[in-house]
């Protein structure tokens, strides 16, 4: 299998685990996972997973010790752009992943504009991840948010 097609796979099983996030009609419902350099699973995560709270990329980051010397070559696959702005916790998701120090993110839609402005995908290239947007997956992303106020698949 080809970088391209791994990454392809890897981040629709991370839409595919969004299905699984208890509805909100104010949040998005987010999937992730995490691989590390061999595309191991190291972790997975969902919006509200455990906590009403919780973001699919801190509920998968949680489950890894944060000096997990993996971490330095894996890949963050997430269904969504990483929040650099976030109401419920002061810790965005760009920053866990910034101070976990994964080199590279994978995500399919860019966050609208809905609930706050999300500058995540810029932040994280200019600390020098490496930050792949596969756009093409987007509407299944959407497809799992048509909750939302505005979102069609
Ligand atoms: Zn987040």
């Amino acid at each position: 299998m080809s970088a391209q097609e791994t990454d392809r796979k890897r981040l629709r099983e991370a839409i595919e685990l969004a299905a699984r996030c208890p509805v909100s009609p104010s949040a998005f419902s987010v999937g992730a996972i995490i691989t590390d350099a061999d595309d191991r699973v190291l972790a997975t995560g969902y919006s509200r997973e455990t906590d009403p709270h919780d973001h699919a990329e801190e509920s998968a980051l949680a489950k890894l010790a944060p000096d997990d010397p993996r971490l330095a070559r894996a890949t963050l696959y997430t269904s969504l752009e990483p929040c650099s702005t976030r109401a419920s916790r002061p810790v965005t998701c760009t920053r866990h992943i910034l101070d976990a120090g994964i080199p590279r993110v994978v995500f399919a839609w860019r966050e609208p504009d809905l609930f706050v402005d999300c500058e995540g995908a810029e932040t994280l290239r200019a600390a020098g991840r490496e930050v792949v947007e596969l756009d093409e997956l987007a509407h299944l992303v959407r497809a799992t948010n048509s909750h939302l106020p505005g979102i069609e698949p």
